[in-house]
C-alpha cells in the first residue's frame, strides 16, 4: 500500500494546481488509474476537487492537513506499509514522514501540559 500512497503523493502537487493543463492532468490521472484501485482514486480526486490534500504527511503524530493529533495506535500502524489509513478528522489518506518511517514504534511527542493547574494556582494567590 505504500507504493499506492507514494504514487498519489508524487502526483499531488501537479494535480492540485489550478493552472495546470487539463490534458496533462488527465494523463496523470490515467497513469494513477493503472496503479491505484478505483475507490481509493475516487476518494483522492474528490479531496483534491475540494481544494484539500489527498494525502497528508504525519509528523510528530500530527496530521499535516487538519493539524489534529492522530491516535497513537494509528500512528504506530502507519509504519506498516500493508494498509491504507485515513485521518479520522479530515478524511485524507495519511503517510508517515520519511524521516519518521523507521522510528514510528516509539511514542510521538508528548501532549502539551494542561493549563488547569496554572489557573488553580493563580486563583489561590489572589
Ligand atoms: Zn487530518
Amino acid at each position: 500500500m505504500q507504493t499506492i500512497i507514494d504514487a498519489l503523493l508524487t502526483k499531488q502537487p501537479f494535480l492540485a494546481r489550478k493552472d495546470a493543463d487539463q490534458v496533462q492532468k488527465q494523463a496523470a490521472i490515467e497513469d494513477l488509474r493503472r496503479k491505484v484501485p478505483a475507490p481509493v482514486l475516487a476518494h483522492y480526486l474528490r479531496l483534491l476537487a475540494c481544494d484539500r490534500r489527498g494525502v497528508a504527511i504525519v509528523r510528530n503524530g500530527v496530521c499535516g492537513e487538519c493539524h489534529i493529533r492522530v491516535p497513537h495506535a494509528m500512528y504506530r500502524s502507519l509504519a506498516d506499509p500493508a494498509d491504507l489509513h485515513l485521518c479520522e478528522n479530515c478524511g485524507c489518506y495519511l503517510s508517515l514522514a520519511p524521516e519518521e518511517r523507521h522510528g514510528a514504534t516509539k511514542a510521538p511527542a508528548p501532549l502539551p501540559v494542561a493549563r488547569r493547574a496554572y489557573r488553580r494556582r493563580a486563583l489561590a494567590v489572589a
